[in-house]
Order: structure tokens, then sequence, then C-alpha cells
């Protein structure tokens, strides 16, 4: 078990080796649990919703994944390293279908409360468990999704935010 203290120090000697020297990949592949989450890992620039090559710029103009404001607004580019976000037009044309996919979840765990109260689920009920996950989580799964698809094309750079260069892939 770490110590507080050992995390800190731990912290520090991240920071102080800034940027990362050329071994820095073996913290990238580090895949302790207490890392899945952290900077370095696609699950952090999607669940985040960060540049998927520095993990520190926002995607959306709105960042927030429950709002409805400026809901489909993407930057046109991170403002830290210069990612282009959308390198050619019509690059999210695949994001559509990672959002039917992110869609399923929600609308079966609303039916699923539905068969709790009811014997038989009929075609408008499943119609209305659609519209109501679809309501509630429409700007997440845009914004998931948008981020999930530009994860799958672009990578994770430790020096992307020390050298900031406008790229496309
Ligand atoms: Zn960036």
């Amino acid at each position: 078990m770490l110590k507080k203290s050992d995390t800190r120090n731990y912290r520090n000697t991240r920071l102080l080796s800034y940027p990362p020297p050329k071994n820095a990949r073996t913290f990238v592949e580090d895949k302790r649990p207490e890392k899945m989450l952290g900077k370095g890992s696609k699950l952090y620039s999607i669940a985040r919703l960060k540049c998927p090559r520095c993990h520190e710029g926002d995607l959306f103009v709105n960042n927030s994944l429950l709002s409805w404001r400026k809901m489909s607004e993407m930057l046109p580019n991170c403002p830290v390293c210069q990612q282009v976000y959308e390198p050619e037009p019509g690059y999210y044309y695949g994001a559509m279908f990672v959002s039917y996919a992110l869609t399923a979840g929600p609308t079966l765990a609303v039916v699923g409360l539905m068969m709790l109260f009811s014997q038989e689920i009929t075609l408008w009920m499943f119609i209305g468990a659609l519209l109501v996950s679809l309501l509630l989580f429409l700007p997440a799964i845009f914004k998931l999704s948008r981020a999930i698809w530009i994860n799958i094309f672009i990578g994770y750079d430790p020096t992307a935010a020390a050298s900031p260069q406008a790229r496309g892939h």
C-alpha cells in the first residue's frame, strides 16, 4: 500500500521530469488499476472530453456531459497542443454508429425498469423508453461518441502540450 506521502512524492517526480524522458512510454503503459482513469489512458480523454493527443485541452465549447447548451459545438482545434479536431469533412460520420451503441445502454435500462412494473412491453413503451433516454442522455451520447471516435485515430503524446503543433492525424 502506498502512503499518502509516497503518492505526493511520486507526483512531484513526474512534474520535475517534465517534459518526460525518452523512456516515458513505460509510464503510459503502466496498467496499474489506479492509472486506468489517469492521464495517458484513452478512458481519461473520453470520460473527461479532453484532447486525445495532450489530454489537457477541452474537446467541446461546453464540456459538460449533461448540459444541452451548445451541445454539438466542438472546438476547431485543441487550445493546448493545437491538434485539429476535424481533420476532414465528415470525419465524425462513423461516430454515429458509436452513438447507436451508446443509446442502447440507457434505453435497455429504462425498459428494464418498465418490466418491474408491467407484464409486457409494447412497441410504444419501447419507443417511450428510447425517447426518455435520448432526452436525458443525448448530450452525453453525442459528446462521448465523438470522443471515442477521435480516440480511435489519435493517441496520447505526453510531449504534445509542451510543443504545440497543428496536426490533422
Ligand atoms: Zn491537445
